[in-house]
């Protein structure tokens, strides 16, 4: 949903639309154990090697090896395909924690622990994604602008996890996917089908955030990089002051702003920062910091909800900082309470991609 650890790429050259994607699941869940179960579930084995339809099995990694058992035998490999036809989806279980995926997912062990690669089409990803990154109650116009961006994100940034064998991981660092979609998602990624915002012939860098408090930022202030002309901020025009997050409190204790940082902290100030509104580099005790940096650093420490966003002013008493802020987010790119808000004034998906990204092209790929 934050996307603040999204690091800025420029997109690539024009590509044909990819028809499949392989993302790494379950990647914060480290395990040596799952178990997989399915109606019409395939196992295969590497090469001609087939486990057949069987309803659950059982994987163990041990080392680089799995050990895959079912109700009638255990066999080792080194890898294991499981399939479910269109339509129907199997079942991980890691723990107390259950899982759906469709299509193929791949199992490998890497180091004593599992290693779940997903192959999907990318229609399917999309509808996944927006699953993961957009709330479920919101409206279906801007689940369908969502749905743009997503699909021109996989496609401006396929294969950002080339080196380490597959296109995207499941986490914020590319976009947040945990599998399973209902039939809104499925419904604004079919009928966006193939639709990505385009500039200058190639997919855009599709960023995008909760909320933005009332104005978008530029990219390159925000991230670095070159400025794209498409992400230089618009005015919100208040339309995501229904989000809970449009302003915000909250207060830190030197103590823990200390912890979070590494190094006591005394003064804070801005060394860069727009009239009034986000910082971009912020100064402390004459020690320059980038501001992402700082509420990432904040964030894993003390938690990601004390400092929601890089708009913000603060006051300094003796033992704290108090931080009064405005939107959740980096504030670039698309913000998506006030998608919500435009779609609820009856505007449609176009309309709304327009305002968060001039000089764009909604097109067919
Ligand atoms: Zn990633
Ligand atoms: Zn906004």
């Amino acid at each position: 949903m934050l996307l603040l650890g999204v690091l800025f790429g420029l997109p690539k050259e024009p590509e044909a639309a990819p028809s499949t994607l392989r993302v790494r699941v379950l990647s914060l869940m480290s395990s040596d154990t799952a178990t997989i179960t399915g109606t019409s579930l395939r196992v295969k084995g590497e090469g001609e090697q087939d486990f057949s339809s069987v309803p659950e099995i059982r994987v163990r990694a041990r080392g680089k090896e799995l050990e895959v058992s079912s109700d009638e035998n255990t066999r080792q490999a080194s890898v294991v395909t499981l399939a479910v036809p269109p339509g129907s989806l199997m079942s991980v279980r890691i723990r107390e924690t259950e899982r759906r995926f469709g299509a193929r997912l791949q199992v490998t062990a890497r180091n004593g622990r599992l290693f779940f690669l997903q192959e999907l089409p990318v229609e399917s990803y999309v509808a996944g994604v927006l699953a993961s990154e957009m709330p479920a109650d919101f409206p279906f116009e801007a689940k369908k602008a969502q749905a743009v961006l997503i699909r021109s994100y996989a496609i401006s940034h396929r294969g950002r996890h080339a080196a380490e064998g597959y296109d995207f991981c499941d986490t914020t660092h590319c976009q947040a996917y945990a599998g399973q979609s209902s039939n809104s998602e499925e419904n604004a990624a079919e009928s966006t089908r193939g639709r990505i915002l385009s500039f200058r012939g190639a997919a855009i860098a599709a960023l995008y955030h909760s909320t933005c408090g009332g104005h978008t930022s530029p990219n390159q202030k925000v991230f670095g990089g070159q400025p794209l002309p498409y992400l230089q901020g618009v005015d919100d025009q208040s339309y995501c002051s229904a989000s809970s997050h449009y302003e915000w409190q909250s207060t830190l204790s030197r103590e823990d702003l200390g912890l979070a940082l590494g190094f006591p902290v005394t003064t804070l100030r801005a060394e860069e920062r727009e009239s009034g509104g986000r910082w971009f580099v912020l100064s402390i005790d004459g020690r320059s910091m980038k501001v992402m940096d700082f509420l990432s650093e904040v964030g894993q420490r003390s938690g990601w909800n004390r400092l929601k966003s890089n708009w913000f002013e603060v006051k300094e008493s003796d033992a704290s900082l108090q931080f009064t802020g405005r939107g959740l987010g980096h504030g670039v790119g698309l913000c998506q309470w006030g998608a919500r808000g435009m779609a609820e004034l009856g505007k449609k998906y176009p309309e709304i991609l327009r305002h968060y990204f001039p000089k764009t092209r909604l097109e067919r790929r």
